[in-house]
């Protein structure tokens, strides 16, 4: 087994963060979530448009996946995702909040006056000369509103040897997808990258033009052009599984589902796998084992399931130190010490032997390579990054 490449900044996070003007806030400690001065300077003088630019340049700059702002009376908290952690950044003033609450809401095409229901929409980068499109979501909280704008760059898709896998991971998926039939499914909790992890398969089976690859998600995050991209509509009855028996009619080679989450949606994967179709999907269960468990309780047929899992693999992404301070804090982290994040993965492929095993034995014998824990404390043995990290995202 090869030791995880080490040199390599995972590739995790926004994609195409701008060089905008220096990220400065003072160095105060933003370990932890706790709340921080910073060198923000808009006050009510400035105008919404002007600080909604350089918010977004500050966030990109930071490479924070999303920006939160909530109302709290009358001033707004201003909040980044980092690495996948709540930062705390800012508080803005009352004036200034309203307007900029408008301002974004105006150019996402949602009512301006509402802020007592849900909104979503969508802002592109050219309206903000930002390197990245944002997705809007409004909803009403007893202090007020609350907006999360997250970025994201559509045309920007990592392969899978970008990503930060160690070899042997990579190695692994890609003798996967270069099957015919069979089914891969990922697991982990939210954020831990699974969307990515497929996005970068799609784009290595993209290239081989005699596959035709057919996805269903919920909703596209990333446009490839050589693929059939499709989203599910709940409000018009357009289901996964309901979207896959139509869509299989458009004789896909590979169907990727966003995910598995019901029993219709489990056994049709299941037989799509089995008649010479590649059926790439994900799965809320915390273990390559409660993956077989899962599909095992919403299908009938254990036979089926085994023979169609080829591989699971189970993520969690944890922050690994800043490149520039080691772990210490500077304004390059922004003081977290942090910056980039590696992904830990465990996986159990399933060959003929695991398969008769499994048959006989149950779930039990489902024990992952390359265990999470261990991969952790390589990590923290490496200095790449510490325990605590390692805990926090074992625990999630
Ligand atoms: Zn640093």
């Amino acid at each position: 087994m090869n030791a995880p490449q080490l040199d390599k900044t995972s590739g995790y996070g926004t994609a195409g963060a701008s060089e905008r003007d220096t990220f400065s806030i003072q160095g105060h400690d933003l370990r932890g979530e706790q709340e921080v001065e910073s060198s923000f300077s808009w006050n009510n003088d400035d105008s919404a448009p002007k600080v909604l630019e350089e918010l977004v340049g500050l966030a990109e700059q930071a490479r924070a996946s999303d920006i939160h702002l909530k109302m709290t009376g009358a001033d707004a908290r201003l909040r980044f995702r980092l690495d996948g952690v709540m930062t705390p950044a800012h508080v803005l003033p009352p004036g200034l909040s309203e307007r900029l609450f408008g301002r974004i809401k105006y150019l996402a095409r949602l009512r301006t006056y509402q802020d007592s229901i849900p909104q979503d929409g969508r802002i592109d980068r050219t309206a903000l000369g930002a390197a990245n499109d944002l997705r809007i979501s409004t909803y009403p909280t007893v202090t007020g509103e609350k907006v999360v704008l997250r970025l994201f760059s559509p045309e920007h898709i990592l392969t899978l040897d970008d990503l930060g896998y160690s070899d042997d991971v990579v190695d692994v998926i890609r003798r996967f997808i270069k099957r015919t039939s069979g089914m891969l499914l990922l697991t982990g909790p939210a954020g831990s990258g699974k969307t990515t992890t497929i996005y970068a398969c799609l784009k290595e089976l993209g290239t081989e033009a005699e596959r035709h690859i057919i996805t269903i998600e919920d909703p596209v995050e990333r446009v490839i052009p050589e693929i059939m991209q499709t989203e599910v509509n709940p409000a018009a009855g357009m289901t996964y599984a309901k979207a896959a028996r139509h869509l299989l009619r458009q004789d896909p080679q590979v169907l990727v589902l966003g995910e598995i989450r019901d029993e219709e949606t489990a056994n049709l994967a299941v037989r799509t796998a089995l008649t010479g179709h590649l059926v790439i999907s994900t799965l809320h269960a915390g273990s390559c084992r409660g993956v077989l468990e899962r599909m095992l309780v919403m299908c009938e047929d254990t036979h089926a399931v085994l023979t169609s899992l080829g591989l699971i693999l189970n993520q969690r992404l944890a922050r690994v130190f800043c490149g520039h301070c080691r772990g210490d804090g500077c304004p390059e982290c922004i003081n977290t010490g942090f910056k980039g994040r590696k992904p830990l993965t465990e996986w159990l492929f399933i060959d003929e032997q695991k398969r008769e095993r499994l048959h006989k034995e149950g779930v039990e014998v489902a024990h992952p390579q390359s265990p999470l824990e261990q991969v952790g404390e390589r990590l923290c043995d490496q200095e790449v990054t510490n325990k605590h990290e390692i805990s926090r995202v074992l625990s999630q």
